[in-house]
């Protein structure tokens, strides 16, 4: 595709906390310059930011791209519906400046063929890493399309499985969720030792794992069995930012998901016992997302987007929450850039605007360091060099 040179933007350098004037000049999806008084090289497609501000690639690293955001969570549509869904759910992330996600769990294995589609160019996505089907015990959280595993020899056998498939990631379940009836957030589910045979074969292969944790047990299995990531995370305590600073777990607390229930409610159809545990959970939440960032924990940006009212096209307001519980908004933007790259361990080629990585942006309409808001007046969207959205 040869040089394109982006100029005219406020460019966001998150890790340095700094906004400045200046050009890109990128060659082949690739970023070569950056700075304040480059020239266009000849020959060279100009694309003109329009005195925006140019962040690094959004990511968004708690997905579930085969759900939309039903009331009830989708339940039975078939499989041509959900593929379509999908593919209007994977437009919705380009179209609010989400240039890469991580997918953690969908049914019968497409998201693994929806990323190897991306790769190939055929579908209009953002970039990928996904985990096949979750595993969780027997009638545990997400059981209607996960793996469900019973004993260590069992775990070990689904995560081997899910590798097998082309997993990226190992997805387990340490506890019970909202979505589920009849499961309670609180209650641990796989045990220490299931889950400590799951993770032994991801890493085995170089693989990442991060889990579903809600309640305080689980999430104390799941980090004694060695995961990398811990998602959700509302009942956390002191024992568990120790152990995740130690051991350089990630946290992605997805404050939307328990957001977009509690403002939509049983009166926009979604089910009361769900209703109830997010009630139930909601400050909670908000105090260990709180104290895990005071606590220095590095926080990767998800939002668990496809559960109820939490659509493709809202991940942006992940920050908006973030800020609104009490992050500054230099780490709420780190949380969607340098710090996701980290956890998806591709910060070689992506997270910040450096030469030497790959040419992804999201363009916001304002400052977003002045007004967090800013980040959800998405302009342009470009993935490897190329423009994939602008208005
Ligand atoms: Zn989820």
């Amino acid at each position: 595709m040869g040089k394109v040179f982006f100029t005219n933007g406020n460019i966001i350098d998150v890790v340095n906390e700094k906004i400045f004037k200046g050009s890109i000049l990128t060659e082949d999806g690739v970023i070569c310059e950056v700075g304040a008084d480059l020239k266009a090289p000849e020959g060279a497609e100009v694309v003109d930011f329009g005195g925006n501000f140019v962040s690094p690639g959004l990511f968004n690293c708690h997905t579930h791209i085969l759900m939309s955001g039903e009331p009830d969570g989708g339940g039975n549509i078939g499989d041509v519906a959900t593929i379509v869904n999908a593919l209007e759910n994977c437009r919705k992330h380009i179209e609010t400046g989400v240039t890469f996600i991580r997918d953690v769990g969908g049914a019968k294995y497409y998201d693994i063929e929806l990323r190897d589609a991306q790769k190939k160019g055929k579908i209009f996505a953002p970039e990928m890493q996904v985990s096949g089907k979750n595993i969780c015990m027997t009638g545990g959280h997400g059981w209607s399309m996960g793996r469900e595993a019973d004993g260590p020899d069992d775990a070990r056998k689904a995560s081997r499985e899910q590798l097998r498939a082309g997993a990226d990631w190992v997805k387990l379940m340490a506890t019970g969720g909202v979505m589920t009836n009849g499961v309670e957030p609180g209650s641990p589910q796989l045990t220490e030792e299931e889950m400590r045979a799951a993770i032994e074969e991801a890493h085995k292969v170089g693989k990442r794992t991060c889990t579903h944790a809600q309640g305080n047990t689980g999430i104390k299995n799941a980090l004694r069995a060695g995961i990398d990531s811990i998602e959700h995370g509302f009942y956390l305590d002191d024992w568990c930012y120790d152990w995740m600073k130690e051991h350089d777990v990630f946290f992605v607390p997805t404050l939307s998901a328990m957001y977009w229930i509690k403002v939509n409610g049983v009166e926009a159809g979604i089910p009361e016992w769900a209703v109830r545990k997010v009630n139930g959970a909601f400050e909670a939440h908000k105090k260990s997302f709180y104290e895990a960032y005071k606590a220095g924990v590095k926080i990767a940006l998800g939002t668990d987007a496809g559960t109820p009212f939490n659509f493709h096209d809202r991940t942006a307001y992940e920050m908006v929450l973030m800020v609104e519980d009490g992050m500054e908004p230099w780490d709420a933007l780190k949380t969607g850039t340098v710090n996701a790259a980290d956890l998806c361990q591709v910060s070689a080629t992506h997270g910040t605007i450096e030469p030497g990585k790959k040419a992804n942006f999201t363009v916001y309409g304002g400052d977003p360091v002045a007004d967090i808001k800013n980040v959800c007046d998405c302009r342009m969207t470009v993935i490897g060099g190329k423009v994939m959205f602008s208005k």
